[in-house]
């Protein structure tokens, strides 16, 4: 199987719409997965139909038995979250604020914390047209994205019987989602927009890809928009050997597709054209089958 992340340095450069039009245009079998889990929309373009939903149990929060708790205010003292207070002699938890370090049930003398799992999110398997879906929900105010981006590959890859494409919607930026993102892949499509914020964001995308060793292709989306930076950004890519497998123009068919819940490539406009275009050179260097209908 060949695993396929579709990456960039910050949210909004077109990374979902690119992976779901890549999705279109495979032959092969494919099983896909959404790891952008704080802004998950890859299943609205791909008209995703959820066949099966799990609970996602990220991180532990402490808990506090009142019925054994003698209000010494030990656990207050050693939190450095404060997240424990007391109100009318009754001693809790805020869960927002708990971090589950569980140092507190460690100093409380009686016995009366102990940890228990927060369900943080839900895990998806879809149907689409295009073969299974992989993706999930976090729910807000929870801090285990990386997690649930593991769990979301590794549903995925459980699942992937017969596929031999994995193609992998990334998480923004280059934190721990984007590193249990990158894990494993064979290849990164590195989508750029062209401004020197994103060219720097860019630069920090590759080096952390880099730890990992897989191919690297790069591609500017809306390059007319500055084609003085999209110049820049090409020139940096030919600097650090990634080929510059192609640019998108800017194209109002574009935010047409994504309002309508359609992959770009559902129309015949110049950024599809150029989509294709671009997946027609990653493919052939993967050595992948093209879809011809
Ligand atoms: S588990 Fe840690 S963060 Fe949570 S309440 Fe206890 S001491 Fe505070
Ligand atoms: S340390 Fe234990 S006994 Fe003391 S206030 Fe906290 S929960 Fe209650």
């Amino acid at each position: 199987m060949i695993q396929i992340a579709v990456l960039s340095g910050k949210g909004g450069t077109g990374k979902t719409m690119l992976t779901a039009a890549f999705t279109t245009l495979i032959q092969e079998p494919i099983i896909t997965a959404d790891a952008d889990v704080d802004a998950a929309n890859l299943a609205l373009l791909l008209d995703a139909d959820i066949i099966s939903t799990e609970p996602f149990y990220g991180m532990e929060s402490a808990k506090i038995d009142e019925t054994l708790c003698t209000g010494c205010g030990l656990c207050e003292e050693a939190c450095r979250f404060d997240a424990i207070s007391e109100d009318n002699g009754v001693w809790m938890v805020d869960p927002i604020q708990c971090e589950g370090c569980a140092v507190c049930t460690v100093v409380c003398p009686s016995g009366a914390i102990h940890m228990e799992k927060i369900r943080n999110g839900d895990l998806f398997l879809s149907n689409t047209r295009f073969g299974l879906l992989s993706h999930a929900r976090l729910y807000p105010g929870s801090g285990t994205t990386g997690l649930l981006v593991h769990e979301v590959k590794k549903q995925a890859l459980a699942h992937a019987l017969d596929a031999r494409i994995l193609l992998i919607d990334g998480p923004p930026g280059i934190g721990c989602p984007l590193i249990s993102a990158v894990s494993g892949v064979d290849a990164c499509i590195l989508v750029a927009e062209p401004s020197i914020s994103s060219l720097h964001d860019m630069q920090r995308l590759v080096r952390v890809c880099r730890q990992f060793g897989p191919r690297l292709y790069g591609v500017i989306n809306k390059h007319d928009l500055s084609q003085k930076a999209a110049d820049q950004i090409t020139d940096w890519f030919a600097s650090e050997n990634i080929p510059c497998v192609g640019t998108i123009p800017f194209d109002e068919c574009v935010a047409k597709a994504v309002r309508g819940g359609k992959p770009v490539t559902a129309f015949d406009c110049p950024a599809a054209q150029s989509i294709k275009a671009i997946w027609a050179e990653i493919a052939d260097k993967e050595g992948i089958d093209e879809r011809t209908d």
